[in-house]
């Protein structure tokens, strides 16, 4: 079925990951009217899947020092200042977090320390705290796991951490109350030409299952690793010009590594950097860095989780084995390569911007952290208005609340907590749903999930689909899968009555998500 619509739009944007998200949310700020389509659920492409650091990147750093390179250089900068505006922005939702990083050689502390030294006066003024020596002394007393043979003292510096999925999100609604229009489940499925140039696009609505055209000024491709795909669409000679590598992370208890600091390996074996996190009350490990292919709804691979146990064991006192990984995650990094020569570690974190002759604009590379200036430098082509993202405050950053401003709807300090560090301000709309429509009932008892959130997240989140609001939303996914396969039924219940779909549709959700929990989503 092709709807009649044919909506005129100044910018559509191809792509709801941290780039089209940012862009979205920049255009419409500088008055420009937006269409945004995702083929999946927001951020389900690489924009969930990430580390979770706001960073300038310690590891880029050293690059540009070794190699006196201007262009990594300039990128830790970037990020570094990048990294305080998002932190200020959504401040429920992203934090500094003190780092050690254990030396066992007395030889590297010069180094390591100078270097994380030089990060904290890049800072400057953006600078989250002051890098120190450790004494192996404290370092074991903060961190009681951390392997003590051999240890010498640890330097400790600052980063940001945050929550991806749910910035995302955040950016989305922010935009979409300024004005913009934001549709997920909708795929880009072809081109519409005027004299070799761009006027609109085809799309498939997987939730409506209707065919629709949009018409705009102008296109932008944010697709991350599926940028090739969408250029080709508009010239099918181009070269190629993305390399994906995928990364994994595993997820497990607070009891192997329990500190509230993060660890990083500065350098493993193979000369990758290794992080363990805080998050979301567990310990967070990555990453792996392997050549992949373009692919969808990406399985964790035996080898990359023996990669990381290995050194995880090998540089902590622990024995983490596999039946103690609570979940586990795959990602694509959207690497620019143009030179097809380089090992995929050792490529720039860059973004680019190209501007096809048939008008299509593709940004594809960067990080989370730089979303933002991205945005602002692909913006800066379409209008003259000046940005207004730099200090605007996302979705549920407008007002700092507290468990005390959510002591009158009798839940409990942990819910309270919860919610907050999720959902920011907007915990205020939950409770007012428990309370006056819901009630109090958890769909999950263990996470202190409350129905109310879910019809929340349908409301004003864009769920459709058990996952968004499983793992991109609530996050159970990304920190405990056998819990998560355990809330599927609810959640498809409560989903299929709230947007009405029919029972059969609500089969195929429960089949679709238990499918991709166990198999990798
Ligand atoms: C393992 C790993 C760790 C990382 N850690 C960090 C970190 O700690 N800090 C940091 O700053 N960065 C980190 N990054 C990088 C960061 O996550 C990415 O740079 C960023 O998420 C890319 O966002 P994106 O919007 O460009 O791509 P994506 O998030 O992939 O978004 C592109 C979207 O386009 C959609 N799409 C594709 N084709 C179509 C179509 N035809 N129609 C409609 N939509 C379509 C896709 O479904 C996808 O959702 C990490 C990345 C990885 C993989």
């Amino acid at each position: 079925m092709l709807s009649n619509a044919k909506e005129q739009y100044d910018v559509i944007v191809i792509g709801g990951g941290a780039t089209g998200s940012g862009i979205a949310l920049d255009a419409t700020l500088r008055g420009l009217k937006v269409l945004l389509i995702e083929k999946n659920d927001f951020s389900e492409g690489t924009s969930s899947r990430s580390t979770k650091l706001v960073h300038g990147g310690v590891r880029y750093l050293e690059a540009a020092v070794k190699h006196f390179d201007k262009e990594q250089y300039h990128l830790v900068k970037e990020g570094l200042r990048e990294r305080k505006r998002l932190l200020d922005n959504a401040p429920h939702l992203a934090h500094p977090i003190t780092l050690l990083t254990p030396i066992y050689n007395w030889l590297e502390v010069p180094y390591i320390y100078a270097g994380l030294v030089l990060y904290d006066i890049i800072s400057g003024k953006q600078r989250l705290g002051k890098s120190s020596i450790v004494t192996r002394k404290k370092v074991t007393k903060l961190n009681p796991s951390i392997k003590k043979n051999g240890l010498k003292l640890a330097v400790k510096y600052y980063d940001g951490a945050f929550n991806d999925a749910r910035m995302n999100v955040a950016l989305l609604q922010s935009a979409e109350q300024e004005g913009a229009t934001v549709k997920n489940y909708t795929e880009l499925k072809s081109f519409i030409f005027r004299n070799d140039k761009i006027t609109g696009i085809k799309t498939y609505d997987y939730i409506n299952n209707k065919e629709e055209e949009f018409y705009a000024k102008y296109f932008i491709n944010a697709t991350g690793v599926f940028s090739d795909h969408i250029r080709k669409m508009a010239d099918k000679n181009i070269k190629s010009i993305v390399r994906p590598s995928s990364g994994i992370h595993i997820v497990v208890d607070k009891k192997f590594i329990p500190s509230n600091n993060g660890l990083m390996i500065p350098k493993t074996k193979d000369g990758r950097v290794l992080f363990l996190l805080p998050y979301l009350d567990k310990c967070l490990i990555g990453t792996t860095d392997n050549e992949a292919k373009v692919k969808e709804h990406l399985k964790v691979s035996d080898s990359d989780v023996d990669y990381l146990l290995e050194h995880v064991n090998k540089y902590f006192d622990v024995n983490i084995t596999k039946k103690d990984i609570l979940a586990s995650f795959c990602g694509l990094r959207p690497l620019v390569d143009l030179n097809h020569d380089e090992k995929s570690a050792e490529l720039v974190r860059e973004h680019i911007i190209e501007k096809l002759d048939s008008g299509l604009i593709t940004i594809v590379g960067g990080k989370w952290t730089t979303y933002r200036s991205m945005a602002e430098e692909v913006v800066n082509m379409l209008t003259n208005t000046p940005c207004k993202t730099i200090d605007f405050k996302l979705a549920g950053s407008h007002k700092i609340i507290s468990t005390k401003d959510l002591a009158d709807y009798g839940l409990n300090k942990e819910t309270s907590k919860r919610l907050i560090k999720l959902y920011g301000d907007n915990a205020l709309k939950i409770t007012s749903i428990a309370k006056n429509e819901v009630g109090y009932d958890f769909i999950d008892n263990k996470y202190h999930i409350l129905n109310a959130e879910l019809i929340y997240t349908i409301r004003y989140e864009y769920v459709k689909k058990p996952l968004d609001f499983i793992i991109r939303r609530a996050n159970l996914g990304l920190i405990d899968k056998k819990e998560s396969i355990k809330t599927v039924k609810k959640v498809s219940e409560i989903l299929v009555k709230e947007l009405e779909y029919n029972s059969e549709f609500l089969q195929h959700l429960y089949n679709e998500s238990i499918s991709l929990l166990e198999e990798g989503f």
